[in-house]
């Protein structure tokens, strides 16, 4: 797609720090990294987000993150943990309508997490669980 900025990047438009490339894949530097190491992993094919993601190349996406993953405590970059994530939508966080994975390198201090709802301190029921479940559950298995 000529507008998005991965697609550039993937068809050498735009400039990037590359990490790891194959026939479906490329994984590069976050321009703006949350930690030092930020790594995005992107389909080369332009898929807007999950909806139109093949499962094949989302399934080959989290492999490729999860060598990255592997790869850091041998590297220079600071790593105690991994945050793998993919925002799915607007409401999500999602930016850049590309699909990408984010490997973001995590450790004690380093200021980022998620930031909770007011709600969040208050377990919901059971039957709340198993109503949701249920809806899911029945959706997935249409
Ligand atoms: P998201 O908010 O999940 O859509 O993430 C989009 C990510 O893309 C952000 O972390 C940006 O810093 C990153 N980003 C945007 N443009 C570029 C670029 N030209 N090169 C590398 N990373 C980029
Ligand atoms: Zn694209």
């Amino acid at each position: 797609m000529k507008s998005c900025i991965f697609c550039k990047i993937v068809n050498g438009d735009s400039p990037a720090s590359k990490v790891y490339e194959d026939d479906l894949c490329l994984a590069f530097m976050d321009i703006q990294p949350v930690n030092p190491g930020h790594v995005l992993v992107v389909p080369k094919a332009h898929f807007t987000d999950l909806t139109d993601l093949p499962a094949h190349i989302g399934s080959h996406l989290f492999q490729v993150a999860q060598r990255i993953t592997l790869s850091l405590p041998n590297t220079g970059v600071k790593s105690e943990g991994v945050d793998l994530f993919l925002a799915h939508g607007e409401a999500a966080g999602q930016d850049v309508f590309h699909v990408h994975l984010h490997v973001i390198p995590r450790y004690e201090g380093d200021g980022f997490g998620f930031r909770f709802g007011p709600n969040y301190s208050n377990l919901p029921e059971r039957s709340e669980l198993d109503a949701i479940a249920t809806q899911i559950k029945y959706e997935m298995e249409k």
